[in-house]
């Protein structure tokens, strides 16, 4: 079985969000099942080259309004196997990874075509193109309009995953033209939505998956369908969900270099010091009983920050503390530092992107909330769980696919609550804290979350099966 898996971002070269972690540990868990599996991804600026040995495994042109444009791809190995990063001027030139709006598009039009012509160059044909969220989406959509007269690709097949359907991509009827791609046809596509990549590409694709069953039901809703609900209801028969995993190594207490000491669900006792540690490391004072709740999240209204924000708030009669740490909408962390001021004593703000402390958080808080809008997968409340951090979160999504609310008896490992409400949050808030202060329970809701199997082999299985029922696909149903 021969995959080309093609993102935005993959840790540890590149990581922004969920996405990185993913791309960055789901490709080696398909390689221990057998997978010949090629990772490409764009050469973002962001990446350091120097830093990097790099092999120059191909070179070749792009048409673009019939000219050539030079593209190359480089490959370099890191210790979880190779990745082939795809180079060339509008790559190079656009700012960041994601929100450079002038040059964004055809960044990621230029590396989708680049990497299905670095498999033509190499001679190596996948059975399966595994493409990540819009920026691969025109891979896609070139195979869905050529290859039916293309000996090379004739046989390859195409899975689209939603890791967030919030995002579509911009409308790009003239970067299609420009690169000669035709937008396919669909009835179901709102007018709105016809030459965005996602919406595209969601048409177009043989299978399409998300990352959580829940989240595969909601997106058929206009609740979380972002407009795209009516179209992904007729491709509900290849619509699938696959909760993400963790890796399980990369996200372990016993062996996080990060922390001030290691702990296991063995060693629970050692946790007390991690939280004194990040008490002391975030300037709040040391309280062994005090509930300290966090956050650790792109600054994003997705994450209902501002809920919690309305929330705590409102919970002045009792002591709490909170940290965020988190980047991204500048207006939701203004916001962020109105809280900061109004809670000096107790709260603290780290408007940054800093994964060193997001691990010492992990490890040392109580508790990680996740009041989300939408949650897709989400990935902070497993890696809170590994670290004996118990979730407060939003049933939706993956979320709700992965905490057990407390009253549900010994599998409880967190609490959830139903609406995207600050007071909906607040009750949930209220009954954590009544748990928390019963040592007993607290542990046993810990101990419970450590306990749970997040690995990447359930998933990683799940999709080498999903590639086999894609593979043997014959004709794509859009
Ligand atoms: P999303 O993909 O929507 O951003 P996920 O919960 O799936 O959300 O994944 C977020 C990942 O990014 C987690 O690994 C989380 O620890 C990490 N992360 C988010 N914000 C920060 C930050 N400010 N500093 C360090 N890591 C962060």
């Amino acid at each position: 079985m021969r995959v080309l898996f093609l993102a935005a971002e993959a840790a540890p070269l590149v990581k922004v969000g969920g996405l990185g972690d993913v791309a960055g540990e789901l490709p080696p868990a398909l390689r221990r099942l057998g997978v010949e599996l090629r990772l490409m991804l764009p050469f973002h600026r962001s990446i350091d080259r120097d830093a990097l040995p790099l092999e120059l495994i191909a070179e070749f042109e792009i048409d673009r309004n019939l000219l050539g444009l030079p593209a190359k791809v480089w490959r370099t190995n890191l210790t979880h196997g190779p990745v082939e990063l795809l180079d060339g001027e509008p790559i190079r030139r656009a700012q960041g990874v994601y929100g450079d709006h002038e040059h964004e598009l055809e960044k990621f039009l230029f590396s989708s075509m680049a990497a299905l012509r670095a498999c033509e160059a190499q001679a190596w044909k996948p059975d399966i193109l595994h493409a990540h969220d819009w920026h691969a989406a025109f891979a896609v959509i070139w195979l869905a309009s050529q290859r039916a007269g293309n000996a090379f690709w004739s046989r390859t097949r195409t899975l689209l995953t939603i890791h967030n359907l919030g995002y579509h991509g911009d409308e790009s009827s003239s970067m299609l033209d420009a690169y000669g791609l035709s937008p396919p046809s669909s009835e179901a596509m709102p007018a709105w939505a016809r030459n965005r990549p996602l919406a595209m590409g969601l048409a177009a694709a043989d299978w399409i998956s998300t990352v959580s069953q829940t989240y595969a039901r909601e997106i058929l809703e206009p609740a979380y369908g972002h407009g795209l609900e009516g179209l992904l209801r007729i491709r509900n028969d290849r619509l699938v969900g696959i909760l993400n995993g963790i890796d399980q190594n990369i996200w372990d207490p016993s062996q996080d270099e990060a922390l001030p000491d290691r702990f296991s669900m063995d060693t629970l006792d050692r946790r007390r010091a991690m939280k004194s540690a990040l008490q002391e490391e975030l300037g709040l004072p040391v309280d062994p009983q005090v509930p300290l709740m966090a956050m650790v999240t792109r600054m994003d209204h997705q994450k209902g920050v501002d809920l919690a924000f309305e929330a705590l708030d409102g919970l002045h009669s009792k002591p709490w503390q909170f940290v965020v740490l988190g980047s991204g909408d500048v207006n939701l962390e203004a916001l962020a530092r109105e809280f900061g001021q109004r809670h000096p004593g107790n709260s603290r703000m780290i408007l940054r992107f800093d994964p060193p402390l997001a691990r010492r958080i992990y490890a040392g808080a109580d508790m990680i909330l996740l009041p989300s809008r939408y949650e897709p997968s989400g990935l902070a409340q497993m890696i809170g769980m590994r670290y004996g951090c118990v979730p407060v979160a939003r049933a939706t999504g993956g979320l709700k696919d992965t905490v057990i609310d407390e009253t549900s008896g010994d599998s409880a490992n967190g609490f959830l609550f139903g609406l995207a409400h600050a007071d909906s949050l607040r009750a949930a808030l209220e009954r954590a804290f009544v748990a928390h202060a019963n040592s007993s329970r607290w542990r046993a809701l810990q101990e419970t979350g450590m306990s749970q199997d997040f690995g990447w082999s359930r998933p990683a299985q799940r999709y080498y099966e999903l590639y086999r029922t894609v593979a043997s696909t014959l004709d794509h149903a859009a």
